[in-house]
């Protein structure tokens, strides 16, 4: 049986465009490379209402 292996650096995931640069999975431009991502809540009654809870803040030496 094959290992199974992680993509270190996974493709964006096509028709997401998100401006979070500052976010682990931010390519830097428009994309994401979480793989799959995860947005809430489920009581949202506008677009102002919704979240991405895969973001992670990117950590920064500064
Ligand atoms: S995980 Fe969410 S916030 Fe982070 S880049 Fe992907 S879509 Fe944007």
């Amino acid at each position: 049986m094959d290992p199974i292996r992680i993509d270190e650096h996974p493709k964006p995931i096509k028709g997401i465009s998100c401006s979070v640069k500052n976010c682990v999975y931010h390519d830097g431009k428009t994309q994401c490379t979480a793989g799959k991502i995860a947005v809430g809540p489920s009581n949202a009654v506008t677009s102002g209402d919704t979240l991405c809870a895969t973001f992670q803040l990117k950590e920064t030496d500064q």
